[in-house]
């Protein structure tokens, strides 16, 4: 820092750190400007990341606006003085002076361009504010190809795609839907904001500088394949650069938004199918992951720092929250959708925003109330599912009034969703579909809805088009030949050995506890983690073999994780697991009659499949035999506990008041039949911390050194 100057000279200011203090010769008041010119030099920050800061490299000068590790994340101090935030936002004039050939690009107009004495000196101006994470510097032997978009709004705006001479065809072909992508966010959320649309091809990115976005020239190599990232980029004009997160750990409002928009994108260039296969793929793999690559279940609107991008690539800023504004544009209909965030966007421009101000501001302009939306998918980590639990028939007329029973589960640590609007399709005994005209509203553990189909259903369907993004994943496709069909989003495949005709088959997982109950009762761990619902009208004499891929090893493709662990005393190991039937909810689970498990290999990595013939419409899960624990028998229940209070709250008092020892342990049990808590126990008064669990009704057994389990009681806990 060499010296600060004001209108009257050099002013007094100490820089320590990243804090620069300048003393005022005279007292200022809210609203007065002044005018201060800093004069510094130095050598620009990079971020330890590998991304972020002001780079030398090759032909290339070039900066890059936010730090992926630095926390602030904005990254403008990297290379000039700056308030660096999310919040604070400036105007930008550029003069940079560079050796030619080289030309400078930043953002906003180009309003001076000379050429002397070997020397290219360019001024640029933009004149709508942005924060210092936005502004952008690049230098090279650029050449530029110019072209002109008209706005819905009838202006012309210039574009710039920048390049080395070397790469411009590649360019030219690789945003060859660039044009699609401009009218598509224009036709959704209003006319372009600024003065220009710019791309300049850099080594690294990509970085959204507001009109001069930096793009990496490695996914520049002349096909599409990467055009959803020019597409993100492109977006952040709207989500981002004219309104921006407030806080980093509401990161979904820039990066969610632009993610989900490039397949708003691709749903305009390609259609939907492209644009319902792209995003169902990404929803399983967040359902699979999410909370493992980011290193635990964080709400949309509170994502630690570290994770904002981090180095799997901030999987709830960016991945999660396309597949939650997906269930956002569902919750609104496309057309409130559109003017809804169109109108946040108009009047919150050139400023940050906040969750509170999205949800507000879309529940009052388009009068769909939204603040379910907002606490269950946005304010709270995790995901819900919705099952069918059972439904009964009754004939009225030509239509047979059908009242649906569902129950809600949990992936992750959420409360039960509220009030969410749900797509109901019925299938009747001969395969026709027929969808409700109106969505129904399922919320809380149980609820409870009428529809009235031509027919009496056979099966009911719930979310039908994947409108929601719930912990449920699901492939339906027509089975026409035999072979081997897989469901790469349900994760089953299935090899029809024996072919008669053609039918339809739809799987869903669900990525919940499977119900707890089967017909050897507590002889198996049941899966926590996912179980399967096959929906087929199978033709009489088609084989078909199933294979189910289980992978319970500790990283981002663990799919069993929960179901895997070792339980007191007892080791895990592949060999004990079975296949898991029941025809339909109402059902106890049985063993799979004819299915082998193979270990491929170690049976003891936790990775491997199950293989299984003769696979029939109804529901599959995992579970592992626990015999060696002795408690394949129903466990009668034992008067002479004491349990108390229950409901609980923190504390739970037990004690034994009939006669004999009653040593050994107590185990609470929840309702999806897994082992919540194990504690030693006397007989006299045992005090049970119950603190770190869920609310909800419990199963307390008794384990004594010797002799059979007993059942204690169900107690309530409660928050
Ligand atoms: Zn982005």
């Amino acid at each position: 820092m060499d010296s600060i100057t004001d209108g009257n000279g050099q002013v007094t200011f100490s820089h320590v750190g990243e804090l620069l203090n300048i003393e005022l010769g005279s007292a200022i008041d809210p609203g007065d400007t002044i005018t201060l010119t800093i004069h510094y030099r130095g050598t620009p920050g990079l971020d330890p990341s590998g991304f972020g800061g002001l780079y030398f490299s090759g032909a290339y000068t070039y900066n890059l606006g936010v730090a992926f590790t630095s926390i602030p994340h904005s990254y403008g101090r990297a290379w000039f003085p700056c308030v660096d935030n999310f919040t604070e936002r400036n105007t930008y004039e550029f003069e940079v002076r560079t050796t030619s050939p080289n030309n400078a690009w930043c953002n906003g107009e180009l309003v001076d361009d000379v050429e002397a004495n070997g020397e290219r000196t360019r001024t640029w101006r933009l004149d709508k504010p942005i924060p210092a994470y936005l502004a952008a510097i690049a230098s090279a032997p650029y050449t530029t190809m110019q072209d002109l978009f008209t706005s819905i709004n009838g202006s012309e705006v210039p574009v710039a795609l920048v390049a080395l001479p070397a790469d411009t065809s590649n360019m030219r072909a690789s945003f060859t839907n660039l044009p699609i992508a401009f009218s598509c966010y224009e036709d959704w959320f209003g006319a372009f904001y600024w003065n220009k649309v710019g791309y300049v091809l850099t080594p690294l990115g990509a970085m959204e500088h507001t009109t001069s976005i930096h793009y990496p020239r490695s996914i520049v190599n002349g096909t599409l394949t990467r055009e959803d990232v020019m597409a993100h980029e492109l977006a952040h004009e709207w989500f981002g650069n004219v309104i921006t997160c407030e806080r980093p750990e509401e990161m979904y409002i820039n990066e969610g938004f632009a993610e989900y928009l490039s397949y708003l994108f691709l749903e305009r260039v390609y259609g939907r199918q492209r644009y319902m296969s792209l995003m169902r793929t990404n929803h399983r793999n967040m359902l699979l992951r999410a909370h493992i690559t980011d290193e635990g279940w964080w709400a949309l609107a509170d994502v630690p720092q570290e994770w904002t991008y981090g180095e799997h690539y901030g999987e709830h800023s960016y991945n999660k929250a396309a597949a939650v504004i997906h269930s956002m544009r569902a919750y609104m209909g496309d057309e409130n959708f559109s003017n809804g965030l169109t109108s946040f966007i108009e009047s919150h421009a050139f400023s940050s925003v906040n969750t509170a101000q999205l949800r507000d501001h879309l529940t009052q302009s388009t009068g769909v109330d939204m603040n379910d939306f907002f606490t269950d998918w946005i304010l709270q980590p995790g995901w819900a599912s919705f099952e069918v639990d059972s439904f009964n028939t009754s004939v009225s007329g030509n239509l047979f009034p059908t009242i649906v029973h569902v129950q809600q589960k949990m992936r992750g640590p959420a409360a039960f969703y509220n009030n969410v609007p749900i797509q109901v399709s019925c299938i009747a005994a001969d395969g026709l579909r027929w969808d409700a005209p109106s969505t129904a509203t399922v919320g809380g553990e149980v609820s409870s809805f009428i529809v009235e189909p031509p027919f009496a259903p056979a099966q009911i369907l719930l979310n039908t088009d994947g409108d929601l993004s719930l912990a449920i994943t699901t492939d339906s496709t027509t089975i026409s030949q035999s072979g081997s069909t897989t469901f790469n989003i349900a994760d089953l495949r299935l090899t029809v050995n024996s072919f008669v005709e053609p039918f339809q088959a739809r799987v869903e997982e669900y990525w919940v506890a499977a119900d707890e109950g089967s017909e050897e009762n507590f002889a198996f761990v049941v899966s926590p983690d996912r179980w399967w619902r096959v929906i087929a009208d199978i033709p009489e004499g088609t084989e078909i073999m199933g294979r189910i891929i289980y992978d319970g090893r500790n990283n981002s493709s663990g799919m069993d994780i929960g179901l895997m662990q070792n339980l007191s005393g007892l080791i895990f190991n592949e060999d004990s697991l079975v296949l898991l039937y029941r025809p339909d909810q109402r059902s106890l689970w049985s063993v799979y009659p004819d299915f082998s498990v193979n270990v491929v290999g170690n049976p003891t990595d936790r990775s491997g499949r199950i293989e299984f013939n003769g696979l029939r419409q109804g529901e599959y899960t995992m579970g592992w035999r626990k015999s060696a624990t002795g408690i394949g028998e129903n466990i009668a229940s034992e008067n002479g506990w004491n349990l108390y209070p229950n409901p609980a709250n923190d504390v739970l008092q037990v004690s034994w008041k009939g006669k004999g020892s009653k040593e050994g342990s107590l185990r609470l049990i929840d309702m999806q039949g897994r082992i919540a808590m194990e504690v030693p126990c006397t007989g006299n008064l045992t005090s049970v911390d119950v603190r770190s669990l869920a609310e909800g009704t419990y199963h307390v057994l008794h384990f004594p050194r010797k002799g059979p389990v007993k059942t204690v009681d169900r107690i309530v806990l409660v928050r």
